[in-house]
């Protein structure tokens, strides 16, 4: 158990596409998954963290709506999410995000708000589940790590929508 170093912007690691996870059973996996949940919970009001941010490109990520600053009416609390995919959506809507991998911004960010993901858990078994609102963005944000893209990538503009975030 431990609490990992987050890389920050630029660093090209970031820009990696995650390898999917194919040993659930491996100590090295099942220890990465729990030093993410401990990297997520060290930091004040962090709702996800992905493999990626921490410099493991595999298709993993953890995310937890109840350390929102905010109430959140409806989510599934902490969630180890493995090899995701998003298989139906709906609906788009803008709201500002932020990410410990930039830490002096935040962005608007459009987003789908209803969706239905597939993913594995931490033991390799297929979950399926729906998603909305704030628990729907937080798990695109996460997804997009996995990617190798962040929110800055997808602000309408750099200009208007970008906002430095006061500490
Ligand atoms: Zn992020």
């Amino acid at each position: 158990m431990a609490v990992l170093p987050i890389l920050t912007y630029p660093d090209p690691r970031l820009r990696l596409e995650a390898a999917p996870v194919a040993d659930f059973a491996e100590p090295s996996f099942q220890g990465l998954v729990d030093d993410l949940i401990d990297t997520m919970n060290h930091a004040p009001w962090c709702v996800g963290v992905a493999a990626p941010q921490v410099g493991e490109s595999v298709q993993l990520l953890v995310i937890d709506c109840d350390r929102s600053r905010k109430k959140i009416p409806l989510h599934h609390g902490l969630l180890v999410v493995v090899n995701p995919a998003i298989l139906a959506w709906q609906g788009m809507a803008i709201a500002r995000e932020g990410c410990l991998s930039l830490p002096q911004y935040t962005g608007n960010v459009a987003r789908a708000v209803d969706m239905n993901v597939q993913f594995q858990d931490r033991h390799g078994v297929t979950q399926t589940m729906d998603m909305a609102d704030f628990e729907a963005r937080v798990l695109q944000h996460e997804m997009d790590h996995l990617e190798g893209k962040l929110f800055v990538d997808r602000v309408v503009s750099r200009r208007s929508d970008l906002f430095p975030r006061r500490h």
